[in-house]
């Protein structure tokens, strides 16, 4: 089945007024744009505004997909969230803008796939790490970010020795935070 097929939304037949959509959304939408993710769970709420002369969009996307962690490396589910806005309108010359898509007045339906896996990609946080600390299930690898954690403290303990200056300095400061 073409994984596209789900987002399309025949709004020919839809009265005026709000209608609200909700898609599931899984790693095949994504294999589809060539992004592979060993696993993705996103819900989409889509409340479609058909008025007159175009459409008002508003995308409300929660989920979590699963990459390697910044830290561990372990494969974690990194959660995300996206709320977007875009506006449909119509024109002969079908483009699309910055939050505003151009549908050629013939067009009876409109697929909106490709706009909540773009929603989605730009929601993935640059850093992939996650606040295993403050979760109840913990699904970083300790060991490893245990490990780090002795690396830090070693590394700073070092600079302090090479550097006197750095350890008058953080004197001064305890000095400070006494007052
Ligand atoms: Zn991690």
């Amino acid at each position: 089945m073409n994984p596209l097929k789900p987002f399309e939304i025949s709004f020919s037949s839809l009265g005026q007024g709000l209608h609200t959509y909700y898609f599931d959304i899984d790693s095949s939408l994504f294999s589809h744009f060539d992004q592979k993710f060993e696993d993705a769970e996103f819900t989409c709420q889509l409340d479609f505004d058909k008025r007159s002369t175009l459409f008002d969009l508003h995308f409300t996307i929660e989920g979590k997909i699963k990459m390697d962690c910044d830290r561990c490396m372990e494969s974690i589910y990194i959660p995300s969230a996206a709320e977007n806005k875009v506006v449909v309108k119509f024109d002969e010359d079908e483009r699309q803008e910055e939050d505003i898509i151009y549908l050629n007045p013939n067009d009876t339906s409109f697929n909106v796939g490709k706009l909540i896996y773009e929603f989605i990609m730009l929601s993935i946080p640059l850093r992939k790490v996650k606040d295993c600390e403050s979760e109840n299930f913990k699904d970083c690898n300790q060991k490893v970010l245990d490990y780090l954690d002795n690396q830090v403290i070693e590394a700073v303990e070092i600079e302090e020795k090479e550097n006197p200056l750095a350890s008058a300095l953080k004197d001064i400061n305890i000095t400070f935070n006494k007052k």
